[in-house]
C-alpha cells in the first residue's frame, strides 16, 4: 500500500520536475549560444518522449501491484483442485430436444453433514413436460437441482440422461443441455445485452427477443443507451440500479438466451410483485416454449400450470401427480400446504 502511494507520487512529481530541468537546461543552453532555435525543438521533443516513457513505466508497475493482491485470489481459486469425475463421453446434440433425465434412488449428504438432505429419490422427466417441484423450506428443492447440475454428486444412487450415468459425460457437454436461474444469481456490472447473453459479442436480434420474452420491454424503452446501458453503477455513472424483480426478469432472459432443452427456474419470480409474477406465469408456456420446464416454489399457486408436480418433505419426494389428483388426496402433504397457503392468502386478503 505505501509502495503504490510512493509510487503514484514519483509518477506525478517526476515527470513534471524532469521537464522543468530539460526546459532550463535547454534555455540555458540555446541563451548562452551553444545550439539553435531547432536543437530546442528537438531536445525537448525526445525529453517529452523520455518522460512519457518513463510515466508508462511507472503507471505500469503501480498497475501491477495493484492488481497483484485480486491476483493472488484468482490464483488461489485457480489452484483449488477439483475431485470432480470427469467423464469424456459427448452429449448427443438433438434439434427435438428429446433428452430424458431420470433420478435413481439418488441420496445426497452434504460433505461434513451426517444428516441426508435428500433421500431415495427416484424420478423421471419427461420431455417437454412442465415439472414443478415444491415443499417447504429446507425440503431438499435447491439440493435436487445442484445434483441435476453437477455441483454435487449423488452419495448414493445414480442419475441418469438418456440412460447413461450423468457423470460419464463431458462437464461442459452435459451443462450445455441445462438453463438454470438460481435464487442468487448475480449481474455483472456490464451493459445490458452482455448481462443476458453472458458474453461479449451476442447476437443482438436474440438478445431483444429474449429481453421481450421475459417482459422487460417496458424496462428496454425507458433504458437511455438502449442495450448498451451498464447495469450498477461500479464502473459507469450512467449505469441503472435494477430492481430485485428487473433483475430477475434479466435472469430469466439470460437462461433463455442459453436456448438450453431443460430450463430450471428456481424461485423463479420470488422478487417480482403480484402483477409481474402472474404475468410470468401466464407467460410461461411462450417463455418456456418446447424446453423440458423444472419450475421450484414453495408458492404452490404458482405451481397449478405445470403438467406434474413433485411434493418434497425432509428430503423425499412423497407425492407426485397433477394438481387437481394431490388435492384430491386430502391427508396429503400437497393439500396440506395448498389449504394453509389459501387460509393465508385470504386472511391476508392478497388473493
Ligand atoms: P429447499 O431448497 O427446499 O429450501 P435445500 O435443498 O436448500 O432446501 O436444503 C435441504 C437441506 O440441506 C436443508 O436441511 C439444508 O439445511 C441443507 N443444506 C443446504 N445447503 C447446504 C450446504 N451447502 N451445506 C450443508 N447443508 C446444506
Amino acid at each position: 500500500m505505501k509502495i503504490g502511494g510512493l509510487l503514484r507520487a514519483l509518477s506525478t512529481v517526476l515527470p513534471v520536475l524532469f521537464m522543468g530541468i530539460v526546459y532550463l537546461y535547454v534555455c540555458l543552453k540555446a541563451w548562452a549560444g551553444a545550439f539553435g532555435i531547432g536543437m530546442v525543438t528537438q531536445y525537448v521533443g525526445a525529453v517529452t518522449a523520455l518522460s512519457g516513457g518513463m510515466l508508462g513505466i511507472l503507471d505500469g508497475l503501480m498497475q501491477a501491484r495493484a492488481n497483484a493482491f485480486y491476483l493472488r485470489e484468482l490464483f488461489q481459486f485457480l489452484d483449488i483442485p477439483n475431485d470432480m469425475y470427469q467423464g469424456s463421453l459427448t452429449v448427443e446434440k438433438r434439434s427435438d430436444r428429446k433428452y430424458e433425465i431420470e433420478f435413481r434412488d439418488v441420496s445426497f449428504r452434504y460433505p461434513g453433514n451426517d444428516t441426508y438432505a435428500l433421500r431415495n429419490v427416484s424420478l423421471k422427466f419427461q420431455v417437454g413436460q412442465r415439472l414443478a417441484v415444491v415443499g417447504q423450506n429446507g425440503s431438499g428443492k435447491t439440493t435436487f437441482i445442484k445434483l441435476l447440475c453437477r455441483l454435487y454428486d449423488p452419495s448414493e444412487g445414480v442419475i441418469l440422461l438418456n440412460g447413461i450415468d450423468i457423470r460419464k459425460y463431458n462437464y461442459r457437454e452435459y451443462l450445455s443441455v441445462f438453463s438454470v436461474v438460481f435464487q442468487d444469481f448475480q449481474l455483472l456490472s456490464l451493459p445490458l445485452s452482455q448481462n443476458v447473453a453472458a458474453a461479449e459479442s451476442y447476437d443482438e436480434q436474440w438478445v431483444l427477443e429474449c429481453i421481450s420474452k421475459a417482459g422487460l420491454e417496458g424496462m428496454l424503452r425507458d433504458l437511455p443507451e438502449g442495450l448498451d446501458t451498464c447495469i450498477g453503477k461500479d464502473y459507469e455513472e450512467g449505469g441503472i440500479q435494477v430492481s430485485g424483480g428487473q433483475g430477475q426478469k434479466i435472469a430469466i432472459a439470460r437462461s433463455l438466451y442459453k436456448d438450453a432443452a431443460f430450463i430450471i427456474l428456481d424461485e423463479p419470480t420470488a422478487a417480482l410483485d403480484p402483477v409481474a409474477e402472474y404475468e410470468i406465469y401466464t407467460r410461461f408456456n411462450e417463455i418456456v416454449g418446447d424446453r423440458t420446464a423444472v419450475y421450484i416454489s414453495h408458492r404452490l399457486s404458482s405451481c397449478r400450470f405445470c403438467d406434474e408436480i413433485v411434493v418434497f418433505h425432509e428430503g423425499r419426494v412423497i407425492q407426485q401427480g397433477s394438481h387437481e389428483k394431490l388435492l384430491s388426496v386430502k391427508d396429503g402433504k400437497y393439500a396440506e400446504l395448498w389449504n394453509a397457503q389459501a387460509k393465508y392468502y385470504v386472511n391476508e386478503g392478497s388473493l
